[in-house]
């Protein structure tokens, strides 16, 4: 087989900011499997392994072709010799022993089914595992436990929620969000972020932003929308955090702090008549309802923030964190969704758009479908 020569991965960055990663995965049977173990690394609380895990599958998938041998990824960054031996199993075998081992694992399948539930962290699955609890109907039937109101749509919901949601669902969703918007403010700025504005065919949400051209006129927004979403009738679930946000604070240098501005995490009801490509078409015949439900994300930055706040929400988040990672070690600058802050030069650098951002840290710009990382 041929070996990519060393030339082919000499200059890859350890940092997914300096990679170009489109949503062209040619390494998938591998990346498929680091995220595997990354996700039972998170469940196990071991942080290290999973971010190691999470890293080596953002360098594979910036690869422009197929890993064929481990001399083809000699000198690339991030992949310690935990990721090699995996890949070696899978180059040798096909198949990694280690990861079809984890799968049959009671406690990772467990964890794995009541996270894919909307409102169910890793601390509220490891708790009903430890109480013996194995499956959601198993969850619902013990009258012990009491679900709050996200985790109650979650599984009120949880077919439709956990079916992926196509490009021509977020299209249908984006026009009703914009009409439903424009409807209350004419000149209110909205935009696509997450995996679709990344060129994804599919995602688990929709994530948009919202914002208007005058300072603090955003303030009121959202809950405008929520509201008229529920004169519609379609309106299935909500859940509203109202801004936190201070502007004289410097950004975090956690990545994992979420932000503070206004937004909220919706379910929606979407008709199947309103998709492209699916009007007039002959439905499944066990599915009569003509109608489903979707997990929308909204988020009202002002208008001053709009370029870090879509920076942040585009994701990927393996390519935000090493955004943010970058600008710390590198540049002795802290940026969050909120601001760029200089360390160095004690000050908070101005910013309009994206493009600005990738400028004042010495970044070549990366475009949103290049951010698949
Ligand atoms: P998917 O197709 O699975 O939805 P996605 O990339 O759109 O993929 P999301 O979970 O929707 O994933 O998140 C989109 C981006 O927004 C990510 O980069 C993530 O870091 C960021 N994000 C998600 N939730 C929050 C939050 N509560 N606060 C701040 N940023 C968030
Ligand atoms: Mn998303
Ligand atoms: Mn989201």
């Amino acid at each position: 087989t041929d070996c990519s020569p060393p030339t082919a991965v000499a200059n890859v960055s350890q940092y997914a900011c300096q990679r170009r990663t489109t949503t062209e995965n040619h390494n998938k049977i591998f990346t498929d499997v680091m995220e595997e173990l990354a996700e039972s690394s998170e469940f196990n609380e071991s942080k290290g392994p999973c971010l190691a895990f999470r890293q080596a599958a953002s360098v594979l998938k910036s690869l422009p072709s197929a890993v064929q041998c481990l001399e083809a990824i000699q000198g690339l960054p991030c992949l310690g010799e935990h990721t090699k031996a995996v890949m070696e199993e899978i180059l040798t075998f096909g198949r990694s022993f280690k990861v079809e081992e984890l799968r049959c694992d009671e406690r990772y399948q467990a964890l794995k089914l009541f996270t894919s539930v909307f409102g169910v962290g890793p601390k509220t699955a490891e708790k009903w595992y430890r109480r013996g609890l194995r499956s959601l109907k198993e969850i619902l039937t013990e009258p012990s436990i009491q679900l709050n109101r996200m985790q109650r749509a979650g599984f009120l919901y949880y077919s439709d929620i956990s079916k992926a949601v196509s490009k021509a669902e977020a299209e249908a969703l984006g026009c009703i969000i914009e009409e439903t918007v424009h409807w209350i403010a004419p000149d209110a700025i909205l935009a696509l972020t997450g995996g679709f504005r990344r060129g994804k065919e599919y995602g688990h949400d929709v994530d948009f932003l919202l914002t208007m051209p005058e300072m603090g006129k955003e303030e009121g927004l959202l809950l405008h929308v929520i509201d008229r979403l529920r004169d519609q009738g379609i309106l299935l679930y909500c859940e509203y955090q109202g801004s936190t946000f201070d502007v004289s604070k410097l950004p975090s240098c956690r990545f994992e702090d979420m932000d503070h501005f206004q937004k909220c995490f919706l379910i929606l009801r979407l008709e199947q008549g309103q998709v492209e490509g699916e009007r007039g078409q002959q439905r499944d015949p066990g599915d009569s309802r003509g109608w489903r439900a979707v997990r929308v994300d909204l988020v009202a930055p002002p208008v001053d923030r709009y370029a870090f706040a879509l920076l942040g929400w585009t994701g990927s988040r393996q390519f935000g964190r090493d955004l943010r990672a970058f600008a710390q070690k590198e540049r002795q600058m802290l940026l969050d969704n909120h601001a760029l802050y200089d360390k160095t030069k004690q000050l908070f650098l101005p910013v309009t758009t994206e493009e600005d951002i990738f400028a004042h840290l010495g970044l070549e710009y990366v475009e949103p479908w290049q951010r698949n990382a």
